[in-house]
């Protein structure tokens, strides 16, 4: 398997290599091959800020195959909010015109003294000022990058608030895709790194075996085609999951305290309305005919008539239900303002819940945040606190650190409120379903659904359906939302399917994370084949995605300290019952949940008192060069996202 080309690009001397990424072949590309590297090159005492930290950006096995979901961009690098690793991916074209450029993987390392982009085109790399565009939104950047280099480009970008290290600042894909989680925006502006332009059109992707692709992509169109819930998804994009949830209770309302939403809420968020309200058009990303992204046009404020994209069923439950806000206007704006600036949505929204809920309790005053008065509900200074946060004015630089940090600074009481995993804001929801809550738990970049949580437990079935599902979990309460049995193995099958994935540039919603007939792991061992010539078993494909998983987890021992109880979730919701609705009275178990994760260390062979690796199950997994990194006292204390300050 001819496992492309690594640029590298020391951004302290400006010089840049090219080698083979051959010897990584163990680990199929994408954040697999990234995360090996960050591993090797990246030392414990290094902060998330040094130059020594590497930003790492890959292309995946299947980037450029006109496979549906392949347009999948992966990053990788130490993180700003947990010092553990960093992962995430985002749709668009970038990840195809990065790999017609020649290019498959981008390592940078060290700071420039001054602002700098990368401009790829055709086989050639330069660094190029960003002086014009120093300080300025993602949107006046990609314009600019647009009349530059013309409007076939495509760009990952940082806003103001990673050039001012806003710690969960994100990087933008053409204005409103985003790598969110993690503040892989604060590395890239540590590094006085701008942004990269790809500008690919002569590279071509040769498959392995044409006719075999062929055939497997056309039965992979059947396999959506036939299905009504893809439908719902190419109809309404992600919000097509709004009815559901208002069923199940999926909702947080006012930052959690219940998560059932008033029936005018949820008829206000009814994706009809919605979309025949705000929706201009939809588009795909790179290789997809899913066309999941809407874009809308805001019909208020000092934006009024601009068109943008984004908004999906996150922002209703970021910027709706979290701040019981009931205007779906406010939910986009707020969403365009993050993107615009270049922050995750879902960690701003959980400042902003946790703001409202200690000032409702008297616990944050006014004074504390510029005078600003701040109930629930409260749309214009929730705008004034995104800008803010930005550009670190006022309170915003305290905000801008996270909801771990920032509770610290105000008082021990706000810290019971806020809710992070590892120190990574958590935008998932636990208590009425506890494999989804488990896979965000345990998830190694913290708080994350995309790694691991089934989705589910809360999905229709049909009885073909469930025998399927049975098939491939080999447990019986796959859909049983409140069951704590088996869902150590549930979880357990989507880190490797999530992580194949990833390795792949291919996109969950086309996997049977989303439905349970998609692609699974046998599916992706074909198309490997099919498509670069890898000969691998779907068993032996899992095996490589579970030794992917303990090389986080050692590495998050190493540079973070992480052990069995950054696995757990925080205290209030092992103490406060659900008030209302469909999941009345759930609230975690502690007994229940402990056992599950002890379950769950001995499925994977981790210790089950220090949820770390043991070293004969990194010998097993052929990671025995791991071992002694395993046996030293972690090089940081426990926690490290708080005492980040001892590690600089
Ligand atoms: S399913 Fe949606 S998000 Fe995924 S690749 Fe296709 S268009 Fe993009």
């Amino acid at each position: 398997m001819d496992m492309g080309t690594i640029l590298r690009v020391n951004l302290t001397t400006g010089k840049m290599t090219r080698e083979s990424a051959d010897r990584y072949e163990k680990w199929i590309g994408g954040i697999g091959v990234a995360q090996q590297i960050l591993y090797d090159e990246v030392k414990p005492w290094m902060s998330p800020f040094d130059p020594g930290n590497r930003f790492i950006v890959a292309t995946g096995a299947m980037t450029g195959m006109l496979c549906p979901g392949s347009g999948r961009i992966a990053a990788v690098t130490k993180s700003p909010m947990t010092t553990g690793i960093a992962s995430g991916n985002a749709g668009g074209v970038f990840a195809p015109k990065m790999k017609y450029a020649g290019f498959d993987y981008i390592v940078f390392e060290g700071r420039s003294r001054k602002p700098v982009y990368l401009y790829l085109r055709n086989g050639e790399a330069k660094l190029l000022s960003a002086d014009e565009i120093s300080g300025k939104t993602v949107g006046e950047s990609v314009d600019w990058f647009e009349e530059k280099h013309g409007r076939q480009v495509s760009s990952m970008c940082i806003g103001p608030a990673g050039e001012n290290l806003v710690r969960y600042a994100c990087v933008t894909i053409d204005r409103f895709r985003v790598i969110g989680k993690c503040g892989f925006g604060a590395v890239m502006g540590s590094k006085n790194l701008k942004a990269i332009v790809a500008d690919g059109s002569e590279g071509s992707v040769k498959p392995a075996d044409l006719y075999g692709l062929k055939k497997k992509l056309d039965d992979i169109y059947a396999r959506i085609d036939s299905n009504a819930n893809y439908k719902h998804l190419m109809d309404y994009g992600t919000l097509c999951h709004i009815p559901g949830k208002y069923l199940t209770a999926g909702f947080s309302f006012r930052h959690g305290q219940d998560l059932n939403i008033p029936k005018e809420m949820a008829e206000a968020y009814d994706p009809d309305n919605i979309v025949g309200t705000y929706r201009v058009h939809q588009s795909s990303c790179g290789g997809c005919f899913v066309g999941c992204q809407n874009h809308h046009r805001m019909l208020s404020g000092d934006n009024a008539g601009k068109v943008v994209g984004g908004a999906p069923f996150n922002s209703v439950l970021n910027f709706g239900t979290k701040l019981d806000v009931t205007n779906y206007g406010f939910c986009v704006e707020a969403t365009w303002l993050c993107n615009d600036l270049g922050m995750d949505m879902d960690a701003v929204a959980e400042i902003l819940g946790w703001l409202m809920e200690c000032y409702e309790k008297g616990l944050i005053t006014a004074e504390q945040i510029n005078g600003m008065d701040l109930p629930f509900g409260e749309e214009k200074n929730s705008l004034e606190l995104i800008k803010m946060i930005g550009y670190r004015k006022g309170v915003g630089d305290i905000l801008a650190e996270g909801v771990a940090r920032a509770a610290a600074s105000f008082s021990r009481e706000t810290e019971y409120y806020g809710i992070h995993m590892k120190g990574n804001d958590l935008y998932e929801i636990l208590r009425p379903l506890i494999g989804y809550g488990f896979g965000a738990a345990v998830s190694t970049r913290g708080g994350s659904h995309v790694l691991g949580s089934p989705v589910c437990e809360s999905s229709k079935f049909n009885e073909a359906e469930r025998e399927m599902a049975f098939r491939k979990f080999k447990v019986k309460t796959f859909n049983d939302p409140l069951a704590y049995d088996g869902k150590a193995e549930i979880v357990t099958y989507y880190e490797s399917l999530t992580r194949a994935c990833s390795s792949m540039g291919l996109c969950i919603f086309v996997s049977d994370w989303q439905q349970i007939h998609m692609l699974d792991h046998q599916d992706l061992a074909d198309l490997l084949k099919y498509s670069v010539g890898l000969e691998i078993t779907a068993e032996e494909l899992r095996e490589r995605m579970m030794a992917e998983l303990s090389l986080e987890k050692v590495f998050n021992y190493c540079h973070a300290g992480f052990t069995r109880e950054d696995d757990m979730p925080k205290e209030r919701l092992f103490k406060e019952k659900v008030p209302s609705g469909p999941a009345k009275g759930a609230v975690l178990d502690y007994d229940k949940w402990n056992a599950m994760l002890d379950h769950y260390y001995e499925i994977h062979g981790w210790d089950t008192e220090t949820g770390t690796p043991t070293p004969e199950t990194l010998h097993s997994l052929g990671l025995d060069n791991l071992i002694p990194d395993l046996m030293q006292p972690a090089q940081v204390p426990g926690h490290a996202f708080i005492h980040e300050d001892l590690v600089k």
